[in-house]
């Protein structure tokens, strides 16, 4: 089963493809998410994801929990992976490594670690 727009205003933005039933008797209906799904595939659109911060988004931090202090970029949490791109003969090369946004230090890394989402160089948060 498809999974319905978590938008809780989905069903008042008036579009064609949100009617259904009967003519002369139609309404609308919320939305299935469909394949290009906002919000980690919960909203049909921005606007619908945006409508549910709005009415639930401070609650949902709350409950999460609250930022408190404040966070710092050090260099021990501030690797980010990187690729870049050059032509040769045969198509273009990717290279991919590790750029310290703190003290721009730069390292090689392989495609495999870079596509790697556990694969860090960084030890703190
Ligand atoms: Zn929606």
């Amino acid at each position: 089963m498809s999974k319905l727009c978590q938008g809780p205003s989905c069903h008042m933005y008036d579009t064609t493809d949100r009617k259904r039933g009967p003519k002369g008797n139609k309404v609308n209906q919320t939305r299935t998410v469909g394949r290009y799904g906002y919000g980690e595939g919960n909203f049909c659109t921005l606007n619908c994801q945006n409508d549910w911060w709005k009415e639930h988004g401070t609650r949902a931090v709350e409950y999460i929990g609250i930022l408190r202090e404040r966070k710092v970029m050090l260099p021990e949490n501030s690797w980010s992976k990187r690729q870049s791109y050059r032509w040769e003969d045969d198509g273009h090369v990717a290279t991919y490594y590790y750029r310290n946004m703190c003290t721009t230090e730069e390292r090689p890394l392989t495609e495999a670690q870079y596509n790697d989402s556990t694969y860090t160089l960084n030890t703190g948060e």
